[in-house]
């Protein structure tokens, strides 16, 4: 079968180095072995997460810590923002997990203000908060930085933060925003395959979760905490997707993390490039677009071009790119192109290439 090489966002194109190191022969995860493994990657996933906390390693896609983070943070009620397909998700989740949750609901292509995020937490019935950083359905990165500022106003408030799409494509400084809880899968912009997520805890995050019974087991912070202080995981991990994480963070430092935020940055900007030459607009709100990924607006709000969505990506895909069609109730009316994980400007190139090549024949 021809590989078809993926340029949706998420799971993105895992390079041969990693899969390669995902191959090597297994080892006991109660041993020496499996302990240096861990010990050796924990400075460099506490840099990537600019924390001095420990870094946890859970064998789950991303949803596992983002439903644990409920499970164990939420006593009284939770505020889940929604701007997207993953962040209204939220909501449900809390709601099944036996949650007090509300949503702080904007519409898609929106992204969530610190003034909306201030007026709920300034009622009080709130004591966790949760935000997803780079709303993938949409392509809407929400300004980080400012509602972490506001948050500091509602130290009580447990804040957890979903960035599961942008974290190692920009900087995210955990101690310094002062968040409570941050998480991401590794198929998205850590470019590897699906299956495993990094989380951390914030001591404040740690002394609720001791608090709070029903937390269960699988996802219990106070076990990841217990468990990473001698440098294992609470139960067997994958120890493959382990060995794929410290080749992968051996790639990062030696990119430098500056150079790949910065390449990021650079071959999303050509992708803006490609859209605004064809006469597309973007879907989300100007000044709030992702540096991940462009989510094209095809109709879903008014102006610039429309296309057949699902012909483009068939198009695009007879000459090896796997594109993505739109998400949720917007597919087909949005596509998303992503640049994140290992795409450089010549890889880019040669999807931009395959775009142009099919919208020649729309
Ligand atoms: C992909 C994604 C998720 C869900 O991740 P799973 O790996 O499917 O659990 C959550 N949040 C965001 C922002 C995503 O992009």
């Amino acid at each position: 079968m021809a590989h078809v090489k993926l340029h949706i966002p998420g799971p993105v194109e895992v390079s041969e180095k990693t899969f390669k190191a995902m191959t090597s022969p297994m080892i006991g995860h109660r041993g020496q072995g499996f302990k240096d493994l861990y010990a050796k990657m924990q400075p460099q996933l506490q840099t990537l997460l600019g924390t001095k906390q420990l870094v946890y390693l859970s064998t789950s896609s991303a949803w596992g810590v983002m439903e644990g983070a409920i499970r164990n943070l939420v006593a009284k009620k939770v505020l889940n923002c929604m701007c997207g397909a993953f962040s209204d998700k939220w909501l449900d989740v809390s709601l099944r997990c036996g949650k007090q949750a509300e949503g702080l609901q904007v519409p898609w292509g929106s992204p969530i203000r610190a003034e909306e995020v201030d007026k709920k937490l300034a009622t009080g019935q709130f004591d966790a908060l949760t935000l997803i950083h780079n709303e993938t359905s949409t392509g809407t990165m929400s300004p980080l930085l400012e509602i972490a500022a506001l948050k500091k106003k509602y130290p009580d408030v447990m804040f957890i933060v979903d960035a599961v799409s942008s974290l190692t494509a920009l900087p995210i400084k955990f101690d310094e925003l002062g968040i409570d809880v941050l998480l991401a899968g590794t198929q998205k912009a850590f470019a590897m395959p699906p299956g495993l997520a990094v989380f951390t805890a914030s001591p404040a995050a740690l002394a609720k979760a001791a608090t709070i019974k029903d937390r269960g087991y699988y996802f219990d912070f106070v076990e990841f905490e217990k468990n990473a202080k001698d440098s294992m995981t609470p139960s067997t991990p994958a120890i493959p997707h382990i060995y794929g994480l410290a080749s992968k963070l051996d790639d990062f430092f030696a990119e430098g993390l500056e150079a790949r935020y910065a390449r990021h940055k650079k071959t999303n900007q050509m992708t803006r490039d490609w859209a605004a030459r064809h006469g597309f607009t973007l879907f989300p709100e100007a000044g709030y677009e992702s540096v991940t990924l462009c989510c094209v607006n095809n109709g879903a709000k008014p102006g610039g071009r429309t296309v057949d969505a699902a012909k483009l990506q068939k198009l695009v895909k007879d000459q090896g790119f796997l594109i993505d069609g739109g998400y949720g109730k917007i597919k087909g009316t949005t596509f998303r192109l992503s640049n994140m994980g290992d795409e450089t400007e010549a890889t880019m190139q040669q999807l931009y290439t395959a775009l142009d090549n099919a919208m020649k024949q729309l």
